[in-house]
């Protein structure tokens, strides 16, 4: 059975760039609740799409998730889960579904999550992660990966993103606090080059 990792963190907090390296050096699979969404914005729900609260910065409903996570573990033999869950009620979900081996939290003050939010860059083909400062690539506005084109998210302005923060505050720190009273959270320092998070990173599941 692959490793189950749970990578927790801030909106910026590089959980997309570790797991995409996570996913590639242990063979488990990248499962993500934003590219998920991203990739199903417009589909309707009896909530409404899901573009409609990520738009704004906010949670897609629960139900909308929670199941769109349960398909993807079901399938996956080991996993990096990023990006859920976002609140107390999907980390109960969570432990309703599978057992995880590493729980992991990075962690990144909050004036650096801002200019790292404000500065990504995406691949619109392949969803590789840049920076326009920390983490540039090759060429302007190129995919390393792919030669796809890199573009700004719609919730990457300052305005969602501060909401954004303000979300992971009131709905995501509880989850985060959750962990450490289980005693099974390890925390990494985030603000470290992405080698050496990594590093860290690993060093855990290694042990896990
Ligand atoms: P998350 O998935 O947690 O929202 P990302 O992995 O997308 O975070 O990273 C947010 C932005 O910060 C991206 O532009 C990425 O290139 C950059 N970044 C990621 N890790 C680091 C790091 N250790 N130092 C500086 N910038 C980073
Ligand atoms: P980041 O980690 O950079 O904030 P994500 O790509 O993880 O961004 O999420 C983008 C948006 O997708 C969130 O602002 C939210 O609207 C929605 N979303 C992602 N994951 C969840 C989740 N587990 N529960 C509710 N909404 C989610
Ligand atoms: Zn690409």
């Amino acid at each position: 059975m692959g490793k189950r990792i749970l990578l927790l963190g801030a909106p910026g907090a590089g959980k997309g760039t570790q797991s995409k390296r996570l996913a590639e050096t242990y063979g488990v699979e990248h499962v993500t609740t934003g590219d998920a969404l991203r990739a199903n914005k417009d589909m309707e729900t009896e909530y409404g799409t899901p573009r409609s609260f990520m738009e704004k910065g906010e949670l897609v409903p629960d139900a909308v998730v929670n199941e769109i996570v349960e398909a993807a573990l079901a399938d996956a033999d080991g996993y990096v889960l990023d990006g859920y869950p976002r609140n107390l009620s999907q980390a109960e979900y969570l432990t309703e579904i599978t057992d995880l081996d590493a729980v992991i939290y990075l962690k990144v003050a909050e004036s650096e999550l801002v200019e790292r939010l404000t500065g990504r860059r995406v691949c619109d083909d392949c969803g590789t992660n840049f920076h326009v400062k920390f983490n540039q690539p090759e060429e302007e506005g190129v995919c390393d990966d792919c030669g796809g084109e890199l573009v700004q998210r719609d919730d990457d302005t300052e305005e969602t993103v501060r909401e954004r923060l303000s979300v992971f505050e009131e709905n995501t720190e509880p989850v985060i606090e959750h962990y450490r009273d289980e005693g099974v959270l390890v925390e990494v320092d985030g603000e470290q080059t992405p080698d050496e998070v990594f590093e860290d990173i690993r060093s855990v599941v290694d042990d896990a």
